[in-house]
């Protein structure tokens, strides 16, 4: 780089240099610590759990857990993951797609972001808050160029469809699908998405002007374009003297999975032959479920996602950008797919809902290895900006832990977080309309190395209406719910660690000491 650029990026870039300005001016080459801010692009599909990745079935991977992963073929992410970081146990602690999402952008628990429930037209209470800082409006008030590609499903749907003014983009009751107008997209320039949609064959988008897309083509396929264009600069979507942050939200391997209408055949034919029993291998799979049937098209869909990510990369590396990107896999939450015969796919404290994959790669300055620190949604925004080089400009708000200076220097620094909250909303209460103007906090647990303890409660009385208790070392399936009158210490240890977590997150269950009696608040 020349000189008299060398100033502007400093400027521009938000450098961290940790070094005045003056000193760089006339002064000969010599070491200095100098960063340039880094492009950051983070890929999650909807949906994926953590053991969906065929690489750990690599005995590398292999010795760092204790569960079977799943059989599918994931040939991108084997590799990526040998040049990454790889987290064993990072968990969406309200494994849901709105709470998930907007704990991502902005570091806060559900209940601080605004996105407490799933977004739909029913439930006006839930919607990312106008007034927060995201990640994006971070890295966008520090020179950076944002985009986001693909689902968002953070708005309530408002009648605001810009090619039907005063109307919902789509008829359904509720609405779950909305279009997201500039003024709610928090520091991204680059638009190219919706709000949320299931049909992975016919996918539509809203681009930066507001124009609708109408694309028949497989919708990680189509999102991997349009990342891929951004990233080529085609067609001028970026000032290419700046950094970038490109978020692309792949919908499968989120359901429908049911027929070749919902996934490629290609992917398909790489598990239609097996059985059931080959394909759903956890031993705490119920196989006589109808949902059974769905496991081919699942792993394709993981498939499908494998290779669209995996043509992201490819040109990452191709346009020369791989060293100075910091490039995160991670998917908002898991998939129970017949597991502890559970109808509903997420929304429970099991690690097949929980556990999602994560995986960060920054070849200029992380060590490719495999970790097993307990992260939650929060932390991702903050140690996100601290990778980047603006841990000084994490919100004060910011509710979760900054892991990048025990990630940059490979070492744990200071107290990380020991355990995880799980989080369980429903709706509260309804207006004369039918609308949701409350939640309920309806269950809060702890999920440690070693245990999960999820207390659940009544809806009226708010007592205690069932606990879960697992050994997950011992249990890495959860199949044996203890009774944690069998071992007290554990319990209580188990109490006093989840009091913390609600206190720090500041809670409703701490805010109305709800189970006082049990929880040592
Ligand atoms: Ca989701």
């Amino acid at each position: 780089m020349r000189m008299k650029n060398f100033n502007q990026t400093i400027q521009y870039l938000g450098i961290i240099g940790l070094i005045p300005l003056s000193s760089c001016v006339g002064k000969t080459e010599r070491t200095r610590e100098v960063h340039i801010a880094p492009n950051v692009i983070y890929v999650f599909p909807d949906q994926m759990r953590n053991c969906a990745m065929e690489f750990w079935h690599n005995e590398n991977f292999l010795k760092f857990i204790n569960f079977t992963a799943d059989p599918v073929k994931t040939p991108n992410l084997n590799r990526f993951a040998e040049e990454s970081v790889v987290f064993t146990s990072a968990m969406s602690n309200c494994p849901l797609s709105t709470p998930h999402r907007g704990s991502l952008l902005t570091g806060m628990y559900p209940h601080k972001s605004g996105a407490m429930l799933n977004c739909n037209s029913d439930r006006p209470i839930s919607s990312l808050r106008d007034d927060v800082v995201t990640i994006s409006d971070v890295l966008r008030d520090n020179g950076y160029e944002c985009a986001y590609i693909g689902k968002y499903h953070l708005n309530f749907p408002t009648p605001n469809d810009p090619q039907n003014p005063g109307r919902y983009v789509e008829n359904r009751d509720p609405v779950w699908d909305a279009y997201t107008p500039p003024e709610k997209r928090h520091g991204f320039n680059f638009w190219y998405s919706y709000g949320t949609f299931d049909d992975h064959k016919h996918p539509h988008y809203w681009d930066t002007k507001g124009n609708r897309h109408d694309i028949d083509e497989y919708s990680p396929k189509h999102e991997a374009d349009v990342a891929i264009a951004y990233l080529e600069n085609k067609n001028n979507e970026r000032d290419a003297t700046k950094p970038f942050f490109l978020v692309v939200s792949m919908n499968p391997p989120h359901s429908p999975y049911h027929s070749l209408d919902d996934c490629r055949k290609e992917d398909y034919e790489l598990y239609k032959d097996k059985s059931l029993q080959e394909l759903l291998i956890r031993p705490n799979v119920d196989l006589s479920m109808g949902k059974a049937k769905c496991a081919p098209f699942y792993f394709a869909h993981v498939t499908g996602v494998d290779r669209e990510f995996g043509r992201i990369l490819e040109a990452v590396e191709k346009l020369g950008l791989a060293k100075n990107t910091i490039v995160v896999f991670s998917s908002d939450h898991g998939e129970t797919m017949c597991s502890h015969a559970a109808t509903d796919p997420k929304n429970l404290p099991y690690a097949e809902a929980m556990n999602v994959p994560f995986l960060i790669r920054y070849p200029d300055k992380l060590v490719p290895r495999t970790v097993d620190y307990l992260l939650s949604s929060p932390d991702i925004m903050p140690t996100l900006l601290g990778l980047s080089g603006f841990g000084e400009q994490i919100p004060r708000d910011v509710q979760g832990y900054d892991f990048s200076k025990t990630l940059l220097t490979n070492k744990v620094k200071g107290a990380i977080p020991k355990s995880v909250l799980y989080i369980k909303n429903i709706d509260g209460d309804k207006n004369e309309e039918g609308k949701v103007i409350s939640y309920f906090p309806v269950a809060r647990g702890v999920k440690t190395s070693k245990y999960t303890l999820v207390l659940t409660i009544n809806k009226k009385t708010k007592e205690l209406d069932d606990v879960l208790f697992f050994d997950d070392e011992k249990d890495p399936y959860q199949m044996n719910n203890l009774d944690w009158n069998d071992f007290p210490e554990v319990r209580n240890m188990l109490l006093s660690e989840l009091s913390g977590l609600l206190k720090k997150a500041d809670d409703p269950w701490y805010r109305e000491r709800i189970l006082n009696e049990i929880i040592p608040y």
